[in-house]
């Protein structure tokens, strides 16, 4: 589902790389013969070109050919006069950009997807443009030497013929793309030394005809198994001197092809047209210096100048018209029997399932299918320069044919694209890489948490004990320290009383004593003392001096444990650091994990989409039946594929099978409930996609993907999510029993919301189409109704969006319609809703809008509203008896105008009306 009909679904879609600069589609800097060095083709020189065993173009004369693409140009019809009446109120099925170089498929109302082409050539583009665009790049490479080829593609009546093959007689500037070619080489070539020669054919049922010998009817092709070159020898070769004895010819081929096709009961849209024109230069003279002939000693400078080997250059244009790229009917209604039609068919197929071997590069490129493809096997991949126009038409009922032309010029543009296309593997690989190291990185992830783990153990246990250490060293310290001045001081007091006692002793009993205490408080007061006693002052002082010291160098030592108790705590303040920082670490690790894993996820869900985008390609091959919606990719894949499909047995479609299994609806279904926001709206994308084809509604349905899908409208608060819901929602609704399901889970007042809060004009169509769709139920009017449905499609007419506007009209002219039936029944009585709820003075205002679409389904409402005659009261007041006399005069659609007539002559309100006011109907 895109909006502004981007496609985002074909991957190969919109992202062509090939681009050209130059204005032509196989433009090169024009380069003369003269200053060619060797024979190798120019750069952009055309051809998927491949060197391998695999190629269309195996044998080599060119093995140093630069790498060349297939250019690819489509071409509109315009609108024949058919078309002009029974298409005039609808749009063209195709839109084209040409300065983009883009085309826009349009879907469905809701849907377009956009290709982008080499060229794009407008229903205007006058067939000297297209000759100048397509082939003249083409016939110049021919003329310097070159294999060419220019092919047109597409359904019969598109204009293959017309752009190839109008003769121009009566009008020059209707001259198509054999005539203008021919002209381009008589002019240049030089008629004394050059030839040109010229066979016609014709490739009907894989039997080769020559439109110039009509006896000759069963022309066999050779391969040169040295060069690979191929030729037809039994086909008549006509050289051609001028101009007008080419048209002639031209014309008598046409004429047995007429002739030859009513013989074979045929017509000629079903058969191959091949002109083959032969072009022979001799190159002399000056040329001999360019294109050296080495001597023995490989020594080029050294040619002798004399000698001047005749050099022939020897090309071939082949100008293709291929048959009408329709499917053929099996069932025999045009007369052919299930053979004859395989038989008819075989070619185009073979040549469709080349171009898509070469595609994707595969290894084998089924050449040898078709007599077509072993004709053409220089065109792609080969050495030629292939320019390819798809003709196509702007009808939109012609739309599936459209679309597989279309897909036709993509593959055959496309190898890039295809390169994409194996991303879809690089995904897996990539995802599954992820896989391992995101394994690698947990388990690193594990074993470096345990050894932090462990180190931070180990740290901390050596700080304890550390610690521990110091701390009992310190108290050992201090309790040996105590003990020590316990014991000195033991000591010297002994000392002391071991002196005091001598002294008492000295001078005997009869000298008044002092106290011990006496005596140590005053040591130095006793005048007189004697030497000895002054010497033991001296000793005591001594003493305590020492005594001091000691406290000291305990204080130091104290004071020198305390710093190591703080250095210890330092140390294990950075340990406690290191820890931190190791945390974080983690926590990085951790985060990038989750990271990756996210990462994973998107890639899983971008997976899962591109094998959905496979599995739809890949089941578009399993027959999508004729009417079915057109399935992304191509079709041509599925008409390639289809004789693939049967001579590979069971095997692909069992392969096809898997692959849907593994990417089950279920799954997609689960990831739209996924917490990555990405991947919900890619889910809800793919679902979306799915929705749009028919034959998946039921299934999404079933496996519970519309309540996912209302769901997703009532939580989503992402713009982008409601829009692609509310357009999944719509597509779904265009099933009646889905119509039911969406109204009885609550769809229209879930729709109701979003359409009054979306700003979006796309989320407002993609709402207003869903309601529009609902509108067209005979069995919900009352409920629709009830629910706010008319209010809530009427709300979005604000936007002013002439696509939102085109979806409310269809909506008022579906209701309409339905209570129309139901009045007409006797079903509804009462006036309609749509003016019940307001609708009528936007329906009179815009019953003759400019854009067609909204006008359209505006006229149809007026119409049956006004059958209902409880409604033509109303439909008088508001002014809108006008606006149907006016439709019943002028509207450009027969059978609405008569509807209006019908409905005037018929009701009797407005009849009395209308005689009042003088009008006549
Ligand atoms: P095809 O060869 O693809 O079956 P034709 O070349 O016979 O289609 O074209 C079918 C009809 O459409 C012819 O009447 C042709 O004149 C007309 N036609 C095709 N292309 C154009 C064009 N570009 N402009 C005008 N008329 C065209
Ligand atoms: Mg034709």
């Amino acid at each position: 589902m895109a909006s502004g009909g981007v496609s985002y679904r074909n991957g190969s879609a919109l992202k062509s790389s090939m681009k050209s600069s130059s204005p032509s589609l196989n433009s090169t800097p024009k380069t003369s013969l003269k200053s060619r060095a060797s024979a190798a083709p120019n750069p952009s020189y055309g051809g998927l070109r491949r060197s391998s065993s695999g190629s269309l173009g195996g044998g080599g004369r060119d093995d140093t050919g630069v790498p060349g693409r297939v250019r690819v140009a489509v071409r509109l019809r315009p609108r024949n006069a058919e078309e002009s009446v029974a298409d005039a109120d609808f749009a063209d099925c195709v839109e084209l950009q040409p300065e983009l170089k883009r085309l826009k498929l349009r879907r469905n109302n809701w849907d377009s997807e956009t290709y982008e082409f080499d060229e794009v050539l407008t229903e205007f583009a006058s067939q000297k443009r297209v000759y100048e665009v397509v082939a003249k790049p083409v016939v110049e490479s021919v003329l310097e030497g070159y294999n060419g080829t220019v092919m047109a593609y597409g359904q019969t009546g598109t204009g293959k013929t017309f752009t190839l093959g109008r003769l121009g007689e009566e009008d020059t500037a209707a001259r198509g793309i054999m005539v203008r070619s021919m002209e381009d080489i008589l002019a240049d070539i030089s008629p004394e030394t050059d030839s040109v020669s010229v066979s016609y054919l014709q490739l009907y049922m894989e039997t080769v005809q020559d439109l110039l010998a009509p006896e000759n009817d069963n022309i066999s092709i050779l391969e040169d198994p040295k060069t690979g070159d191929v030729s037809v020898p039994g086909a008549t070769l006509v050289d051609i001197r001028d101009q007008q004895s080419f048209v002639e010819l031209l014309r008598v081929g046409e004429a047995h092809r007429f002739a030859a096709n009513t013989k074979l009961n045929t017509e000629s849209s079903r058969s191959h047209a091949i002109l083959m024109v032969h072009v022979k230069r001799s190159i002399k003279g000056k040329h001999d210096r360019e294109l050296p002939l080495p001597n023995e000693n490989g020594n080029a400078s050294l040619l002798v100048k004399s000698f001047k080997p005749p050099i022939v250059r020897k090309s071939k244009l082949v100008v293709v018209d291929l048959a009408g790229s329709e499917r053929i009917d099996k069932s025999g209604s045009e007369g052919h029997t299930l053979e004859e039609a395989k038989s008819i068919n075989l070619s185009l197929s073979a040549l469709g399932k080349c171009i898509n071997a070469l595609a994707e590069n595969s290894a084998h490129v089924p050449v040898r299918d078709s007599k077509l493809t072993r004709l053409l096997r220089d065109s792609f991949g080969g050495t030629a320069r292939t320019s390819l126009v798809i003709t196509i038409g702007p009808s939109p009922r012609h739309r599936g044919e459209t679309a597989s032309t279309i897909m036709f010029g993509q593959r055959a543009m496309k190898v890039e694209n295809m390169v994409k296309i194996k991303e879809e593997f690089d995904y897996k690989s990539l995802c599954r890489r992820l896989d391992i190291q995101l394994d690698k990185l947990i388990a690193e992830n594990e074993r470096q948490q345990k050894s932090f783990d462990d180190e931070v153990e180990r740290l901390r246990a050596d700080a304890e004990i550390r610690i521990a250490e110091a701390e009992s060293n310190y108290a050992k310290a201090l309790e040996n320290e105590r003990l020590k001045y316990q014991k000195d001081y033991t000591e010297s007091i002994k000392k002391l009383e071991e002196q005091w006692l001598m002294n008492q002793q000295v001078r005997g009993g009869d000298k008044k004593v002092g106290t011990r205490d006496e005596f140590l408080d005053k040591p130095c007061s006793q005048e007189g003392s004697k030497p000895s006693s002054s010497e033991e002052i001296a000793e005591v002082k001594q003493l305590l001096q020492n005594e001091i010291d000691l406290r000291q160098s305990a204080e130091e030592e104290v004071v020198n444990l305390k710093s190591q108790v703080v250095q210890w705590k330092k140390l294990e303040a950075a340990g406690n650091a290191e820890i931190f920082n190791l945390r974080k670490l983690l926590e990085d690790e951790a985060g990038q994990k989750v990271k990756l894993e996210e990462e994973i996820s998107i890639l899983r869900s971008q997976l899962l989409q591109l094998s959905f985008e496979a599995d739809e390609t890949r089941r578009g091959l399993d027959g999508v039946g004729p009417g079915k919606a057109f399935t992304g990719l191509d079709s041509l894949m599925s008409q390639v594929r289809h004789l693939q499909l049967k001579d590979s047995e069971n095997g692909q479609k069992a392969s096809v099978a898997k692959l849907f299994e593994q990417v089950g609806l279920h799954k997609i279904l689960s990831l739209l409930e996924s917490e990555d926001a990405d991947v919900r709206i890619h889910a809800v994308k793919v679902v979306a996609n799915l929705a749009a084809e028919e034959a998946n509604q039921e299934k999404i349905v079933e496996a519970g993907g519309l309540s996912s899908l209302l769901m997703l409208l009532r939580s989503s608060e992402d713009e982008t999510i409601r829009r692609v819901a509310a357009g999944a929602i719509a597509n779904l609704a265009m099933n009646e029993s889905n119509q039911e399901l969406i109204m009885a889970q609550g769809g229209i007042s879930l729709l109701s919301i979003t359409a009054a809060d979306a700003e979006d004009p796309q989320t407002l169509r993609m709402v207003a189409g869903a309601i529009a769709n609902l509108c067209g139920n005979d069995k919900l009017q009352a409920k629709l109704r009830g629910e706010g449905g008319i209010k809530a499609l009427l709300g979005m007419v604000r936007s002013g969006h002439p696509d939102v506007l085109a979806q409310v009209a269809r909506g008022i002219a579906n209701f309409a319609k339905c209570e129309s039936r139901a009045s007409s029944q006797g079903t509804k009585m009462g006036r309609s809703f749509l003016i019940e709820d307001g609708a009528l003075p936007w329906i009179v205002q815009n019953a003759n809008n400019e854009a067609s679409p909204i006008r359209r389904h505006i006229e149809l409402a007026l119409c049956h509203l006004a059958q209902h005659e409880v409604n033509a009261k109303d439909m008088i007041c508001g002014g809108a008896l006008w606006e149907l006399v006016r439709i019943s005069r002028d509207c450009s659609r027969e059978d609405i105008r008569t509807l209006a007539q019908r409905t005037l002559t018929s009701s009797p309100t407005f009849q009395s009306e209308m005689r009042r006011l003088r009008i006549e109907c």
